[in-house]
């Protein structure tokens, strides 16, 4: 543990180290412009922040384009995913700034990754699509080692595990309980489905989401009656609305 906060303690640092030796290099090159070989270090520079800020613009304005036309960019799907990867912690600092509650940032950040899947129409067969529930869907009290194998599941009846496998078996899909972002990796590297329905908290599914890559995932927020991480809930309803749109595509 010590070792994992040195290292992202180490890696912040040295992040500021390098904007700072970066502004403090414009800085002096600016003033001392004279130089040719000064003149063309400053063009550089200023040459990759410049790309670098036109691929993000080009990445926000083609996600605004999609939803505003509730229709996808397949050649500006890459730039998009990466402006909204690269600029996601941003968004977060600004909303603090702004007093904007970040349950409600993720939440929003969840709904237009769902509307932008939805946008693509994907048309992934039922077989390849993967339905990933968290563990703490299962009631509290339940012995049965589900994470091993969902199929574990007696179908008693006293948590939505029983219909969710229900749902799964009848439509040829797989179905994985997970811990964590570990274990959901985990799956999605043994797995391999071309698609995910995802059912966590507005933070596992936003980090989730970003972890996917390629993969298109719609996130379904589970419900927590009985505080976080406890005997939580979901509808089926809405998972079943998610795996439609990603199975057959459109609304
Ligand atoms: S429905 Fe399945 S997972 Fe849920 S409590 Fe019953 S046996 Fe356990």
């Amino acid at each position: 543990m010590v070792i994992q906060k040195r290292l992202y303690v180490g890696l912040l640092g040295g992040s500021m180290l390098a904007a700072i030796a970066l502004a403090v290099m414009i800085w002096y090159l600016i003033g001392n412009r004279q130089l040719i070989v000064n003149q063309v270090l400053l063009s550089i520079i200023l040459g990759i922040l410049g790309a670098l800020v036109l691929l993000l613009s080009i990445g926000i304005l083609a996600l605004v384009i999609m939803i505003a036309r509730s229709k996808s960019i397949p050649s500006l799907e890459h730039v998009s995913q990466l402006a909204n990867e690269i600029l996601f912690p941003l968004t977060l600092v600004t909303g603090k700034v702004l007093g904007i509650k970040r349950e409600n940032i993720l939440r929003s950040f969840i709904e237009v990754n769902n509307y932008l899947v939805n946008v693509k129409k994907p048309f992934i067969p039922k077989n390849q699509i993967m339905i990933l529930i968290p563990h703490c869907l299962q009631h509290s009290e339940c012995q049965h080692k589900i994470t091993v194998d969902v199929s574990n599941c007696k179908g008693c009846g006293k948590c939505k595990v029983s219909e969710l496998k229900k749902f799964a078996e009848e439509n040829r899909a797989v179905i994985k309980v997970a811990t964590g972002g570990t274990l959901a990796r985990k799956y999605i590297k043994d797995v391999k489905p071309r698609g995910i329905i995802a059912v966590a908290c507005e933070r596992d599914l936003s980090s989730g989401i970003q972890d996917s890559g390629l993969i298109p995932v719609i996130g379904v927020l589970n419900c927590r009656p009985n505080g976080p991480c406890v005997d939580t809930d979901v509808s089926v309803e809405d998972v079943e609305k998610a795996f439609n749109t990603m199975c057959k595509g459109g609304k």
